[in-house]
This record gives structure tokens, sequence and C-alpha cells, in this order.
């Protein structure tokens, strides 16, 4: 089937094609998608500005309940929209299940949201006067998503852009365009005004120019890699957009001596390598302390030993595959940068080509024991099955270790203990921590979003996504 782009409220199906293949196995077409041009996109930003008086001027409430109506089509079609995702990125089914019920859950909370658009109500110094702030649009937004959350990122970003009033050009990953198609379809059948949502799909080096320079757009919002979002954040400087980027991340999970050992154990390879280690908060690095380290490396090599790699849409599979070739390629680089740099990995390192596996980009869960900060692996971001596990004296020189790197996304740590979990909190340099939990998996209901090198402006979901999609109106008012 060839999916189009959705400009002005019109699915346009002509043009040239890309083949979305699957990930688990390449002689599978979930679907080719127009590709877009530059010409589209400025169309589509046309689109998007002729549509934002009147979208801006429908009542909260009322953009709300199209929002609702979305939700409830996704709802119905739920297990294919799903299937789908497995399909089209690689994940097993369960966790694209549990993403599909995220963007469901997203777009029904920024859905109440329009029933709500809190703006400011304070006393004045003065007599008789009455002064308030309201909310209003910022316009027109571009929304540039990646792969590995298809649909759940594009939902965070449409929904809260919507609700306040914005209407947008959105921009998926060339990797994986399905699920954030099936989420502007089920606006599209939900009645959403021609022109508020679009949709062009593409090569991001070829529409990123066309977007970022569109004469209508007021904001930006990217998630994806550092080098990407840095040379969108220098043009959107240029023209002075609005502008939130989520970039990579090399996250650790710090594990004290005095962690429940076992649950440690599980959140350090449920983070490391589900969703095929593919999650920006993904943990790369733990950092054990030395009184458990040797007993730390060896449970965690067995139970990784243990994870069923295939296709993600088989019952059983813990790590389905990478996304496409080049991540796959990727991943075996760091894998020998690895080797040569720290030695052979304790488990996997390999690509897994035989039988069923042969058409899919599938790369064994693989453990690196003994790293150290010098080394490539424990720098730089993979985004794949690997963990680099390394040693700390004690908890001040984990959290040493921890900060010591550019990236700031996620941070997590276990521990029992009371104080050195409050020291944690206050000082690693994060935005996204957890404690006694996998450093991955994230709600929608609180600011999403991390520090240092790998976000920059306001924070995604919960109420801060309200602040980057609206600005305020001051109103003084004498009577
Ligand atoms: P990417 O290569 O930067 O691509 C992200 C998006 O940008 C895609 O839609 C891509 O289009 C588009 N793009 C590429 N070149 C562009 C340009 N010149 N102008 C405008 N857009 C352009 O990243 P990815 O490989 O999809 O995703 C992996 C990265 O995302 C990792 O670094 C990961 O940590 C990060 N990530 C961060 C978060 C977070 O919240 N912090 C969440 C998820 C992922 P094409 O697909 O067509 O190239």
């Amino acid at each position: 089937m060839i999916f189009g782009n959705y400009i002005n409220g019109d699915w346009i199906t002509s043009g040239d094609t890309f083949e979305n293949r699957n990930p688990a196995n390449t002689a599978e077409v979930v679907g080719s998608f127009v590709k877009g041009s530059p010409a589209d996109i400025g169309a589509a930003a046309s689109a998007a500005s002729a549509a934002l008086p009147a979208w801006s001027a429908t009542s909260g409430p009322a953009r709300g309940n199209i929002l609702f109506k979305a939700a409830d089509i996704l709802d119905r079609n739920f297990e294919s929209v799903a299937a789908e995702m497995t399909r089209e990125e690689g994940k097993t089914l369960p966790e694209a299940k549990g993403e599909v019920r995220r963007s469901i859950n997203i777009l029904r909370y920024f859905a109440g949201e329009g029933s709500r658009m809190p703006g400011m109500l304070v006393p004045s110094e003065r007599d008789r006067v009455h002064m308030f702030a309201l909310r209003k649009p910022i316009g027109v937004v571009g929304l540039v998503t990646p792969w590995n959350f298809p649909s759940a990122i594009p939902a965070w970003k449409l929904a809260p852009a919507l609700i306040c009033g914005n209407t947008v050009v959105l921009k998926p990953a060339s990797a994986a365009p399905l699920s954030s198609w099936r989420i502007v379809e089920a606006l599209h059948q939900a009645g959403i005004p021609k022109g508020v949502v679009n949709f062009v799909a593409g090569s991001g080096g070829t529409l990123g120019n066309a977007l970022v320079n569109a004469p209508h757009l007021k904001g930006i919002s990217f998630t994806g890699s550092c080098e990407i979002g840095n040379w969108l954040h220098g043009e959107a400087s240029k023209r002075r957009l609005r502008i939130q980027l989520e970039m990579g991340g090399k996250n650790p999970t710090i594990v004290l001596a005095d962690a429940d050992f076992n649950s440690a154990v599980e959140n350090v390879v449920n983070a490391a390598f589900f969703s095929t280690g593919q999650k920006c908060t993904a943990t790369s690095r733990a950092i054990v302390e030395d009184a458990i380290y040797d007993k730390f490396v060896a449970a965690v090599v067995e139970r990784t030993k243990k994870l069923k790699v295939g296709d993600g849409m088989q019952a059983g599979i813990d790590i389905g595959p990478c996304v496409d070739e080049a991540q796959m390629n990727t991943v075996l680089r760091y894998v020998e940068i690895g080797r040569k740099e720290c030695g052979d990995p304790l488990c996997g390192g390999r690509r897994l080509s035989d039988g069923a596996l042969a058409n899919g980009y599938f790369v064994e869960p693989t453990v690196f024991a003994g790293v150290e900060e010098k080394h490539t692996i424990a720098q730089e971001e993979i985004f794949g099955p690997v963990l680099a596990i390394m040693r700390a004296r004690d908890f001040e020189d984990a959290m040493r270790i921890a900060n010591a790197i550019p990236f700031g996304l996620s941070s997590s740590i276990q521990t029992t203990n009371l104080s050195r979990t409050f020291e944690y909190i206050y000082r690693a340099e994060a935005g996204l921590l957890t404690v006694n939990l996998p450093s991955a998996g994230v709600e929608y209901q609180l600011p999403f979003g991390g520090t240092k090198d790998s976000s920059f402006g306001p924070k995604e979901q919960g109420q801060s996504a309200m602040e980057f999609y609206s600005d305020y109106k001051t109103v003084y008012l004498k009577y």
C-alpha cells in the first residue's frame, strides 16, 4: 500500500516513493511512503498558516473533543497499529502495545487540557484593576521525530501543540513513518479541520532546510541526534524560532553494594537491552560499587545470555532487531572498538543471522566489563544492545563517573540507603532520574527531557509541554 502525505486535508499519494521494510525480515515491505519534497514542506506550512486563525479561535474543549475522538479511533485499531509498529521498527509486540497505549493516553491527557488551559489571575496593586494572563498559541510549529518511539514521540508533540491552538507540519523518521501516519489518519477521521495537521515524509536531509526556513514557521520541536539537533538550533536561531531539542544520551545506572541485588540486575538488563537498547533513556553504563562488582558482572552476564533475540511478533522474544542496516553496522562498529580498547565482551558481540534471523538486523545483547572512562564505549552513544560495566571505588567515585560526560538525559541509582538516594537526586546531572527502577520507562504526566548536551529548551510532556506550545498575553483592565 502507498501511504500518502497529508497536506491541507488531502492525502497526496502521487510521486516517488520509498519503502518501509521490516527490520526483522527485510523481504517484507511494510508500506511505501510518498517521498516529500521541499515544495511539499512549503505547501504544508502555508496550509498550516491559513488554518491557524480558525483553529486558534476554536474553543479549547472543542479542540479537545477532536483529540478524544482520535484517541478512541486509535484505541479501536489498537492491535493492528501495535503490530504495524513491531513490523516497521522491530520492537517486540508487548513493547509496541505499551507504546500505542501510551500514545492514546497522551492524546486523552492533552485533550483534557483543552478544558483547563490554565492562565494566571492575580490581584493588582491598583484599585479597580483586573489583571490576568491568558494563553495563546505560538503559531505554525514544525515537529521532527525519530524512529525509536515512532508513535509516542509524535503523539507527545502533536497533542500539546494542537490543544494549545497551534497548527503543525510533522516530519517523521524515514525508518518508521507508519506509526505516526496512523495518528494523523486518526486525527483526520476525527474531523480535524484541513490544514491544522500536515504530514510530510521523506529524507530529513532533503526536507530539513525547507522546514526550518518555511516563512510561516514560529517554532520547532525536534527529537533525534545531537548532530542534527545542533544544526537545527543554529538555523532556527537565525530566525528567532522557539525551539525545543531532545537528543542523545549515555545514561548511567549506579549500583551500590546495599542495593536489592536481584532487582538491580533485572533493572540494568531491562534498561540496557529491551527495545534493543534503542531507547534514548536506555542504560549504556552500569557503574558498580567495588564490593559487589564481580558478583554483579557475573549475574548480569548470566541473565543477558538468557534473553531471546528474534522477530518481535513472536511470543517469548525479548529483543528484536536493530531498526536498519546502518544502525546495526554502527552497533557492530562500536563492538569492535570495545574489543580493541577493553578486550572481548563477556557475552554477545556478534550479528545473529542463522535460520529465521537471516533476513534481519539482529545483534546479540553484548556486555563489556572492566570499561574505563577513557574508553570510547564509555563516552559515545551507541544506541544499541551494548552495556559497558564500570567499577567504582565507592558512592563518591560512582557519582563522579556518572556525571563526567557531556550528556545528561536519564540516570538511575540502585540503593536502599536513603541518604545516598537524596545525595544522588540532588547531584546527578540528568533531567530524568530513577531510583530502584530501570533508567528507561517514563510517564507523560511530568516534564520529560534532559540537561547538558542532551537537550535544549523547555521540557516535553506534562505541563511543561503547555509552556513550550503556548505564549502568554497579559491584560490589565480598569473597571
Ligand atoms: P536523527 O538521525 O537525528 O533523525 C531524527 C529526525 O531528524 C528524523 O526524522 C530525520 O529524518 C530528521 N533529520 C535528519 N536530517 C535532518 C535535517 N538536516 N534537518 C531536519 N531533520 C533532519 O536521529 P535518529 O537516528 O532518528 O534517532 C536516534 C537519536 O535520537 C539518538 O541519538 C537518540 O538518543 C535520540 N533520541 C532522543 C530522545 C530524547 O527524548 N532525548 C528520544 C528518542 C531518540 P530521516 O529519518 O529522514 O533521516
